[in-house]
């Protein structure tokens, strides 16, 4: 039977929860998830949907201006939106204008299954039905790399190649991606590589959020895993899922923000580079500062310009 919250917590931790709780509230933050106790302790999820509902647009940002998939809206409103969380000062640009709620968040102290692996993750989820996307995809697309990574790329969904191949980032967006981690000193086998959904949108459009709500679940569940360093979000859609805001990622593009306790860094995604080259500057800039994190140096031959050149 399921236990309640006073049952499962002390009074202490309960009382800085329920503080933290009406602070989000005040914040319009809604929470990611309703419970993971009860029958259905994996998908007991809510709903990222629940808490773009108040504040996204129909249609999700995807990059900046000029990208096919963005649908702008006026500046007073974006302005409103939640902000990410920054990292602590040591790490976050002083000029950072975003009200940061302090203390653990309330993902940490809920949701991670003690002893979860990979494997047991990858079983949990079997041959999914829980959204729509299974009815039109060929393979799952779980993840691949290291599971010990010090380095996880959050990318989008599956696009045709992944989903015949049943690999991430393998079509042309995954080619740059390899040169970046390459560029980076770092093999993709030394990182992982996964995606906000594990089953290719039709046409490759973008998740919606009832699909992201059912299949983000088991992303916390391998960025838990993992325990990486470092979670890089390829893109909008990984980054305001992660992120839990419905602003641009411009607004926070390369700034380091935090996510259950670890470093995050959004960034453009390949596939925008594919499509505006101009852009790979800024990203070669955003992944320098991972590598300086994690100790890296570029790989000679494979610097900036592996980075840059189209
Ligand atoms: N784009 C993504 O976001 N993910 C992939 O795996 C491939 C392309």
């Amino acid at each position: 039977m399921m236990r309640s919250m006073s049952e499962r917590l002390p009074e202490a931790l309960q009382k800085k929860l329920t503080e933290r709780l009406s602070l989000y509230e005040d914040l319009g933050i809604r929470l990611f998830y309703k419970d993971r106790g009860g029958s259905h302790a994996q998908s007991a999820f809510t709903s990222i949907a629940d808490s773009l509902e108040a504040s996204v647009p129909p249609k999700i940002y995807y990059e900046d201006a000029a990208l096919p998939k963005t649908v702008r809206k006026p500046e007073s409103s974006r302005a409103a939106q939640p902000a990410p969380r920054a990292m602590p000062a040591q790490v976050a640009p002083k000029s950072n204008p975003l009200p940061v709620p302090e203390g653990p968040s309330l993902f940490e102290a809920f949701y991670k299954v003690p002893g979860d692996t990979l494997l047991k993750i990858r079983a949990d989820l079997g041959e999914c039905t829980r959204c729509r996307l299974h009815k039109t995809r060929n393979t799952i697309v779980f993840g691949d790399g290291n599971p010990n990574a010090e380095l996880v790329f959050v990318g989008e969904g599956p696009g045709h190649d992944e989903d015949m191949q049943g690999l991430p980032f393998v079509g042309r967006a995954g080619k740059l991606l390899t040169q970046m981690i390459e560029a980076m000193g770092l093999q993709r086998k030394d990182v992982y590589i996964c995606n906000v959904v594990k089953c290719r949108p039709p046409e490759n459009r973008a998740p919606e959020k009832d699909e992201v709500a059912e299949c983000s679940p088991f992303l916390l569940r391998q960025i838990d895993a993992i325990a990486p360093k470092v979670i890089v979000c390829l893109g909008a859609i990984a980054a305001q899922t992660l992120l839990q805001t419905a602003r641009g990622i411009s607004q926070f593009r390369g700034q380091w923000l935090e996510f259950r306790g670890r470093k995050l860094m959004a960034t453009y995604h390949p596939a925008y580079l594919l499509r505006n080259p101009s852009a790979k500057g800024e990203v070669w800039k955003d992944l320098q500062k991972v590598m300086a994190v994690l100790g890296l140096e570029a790989r000679k031959g494979k610097s900036a310009e592996a980075g840059k050149s189209s």
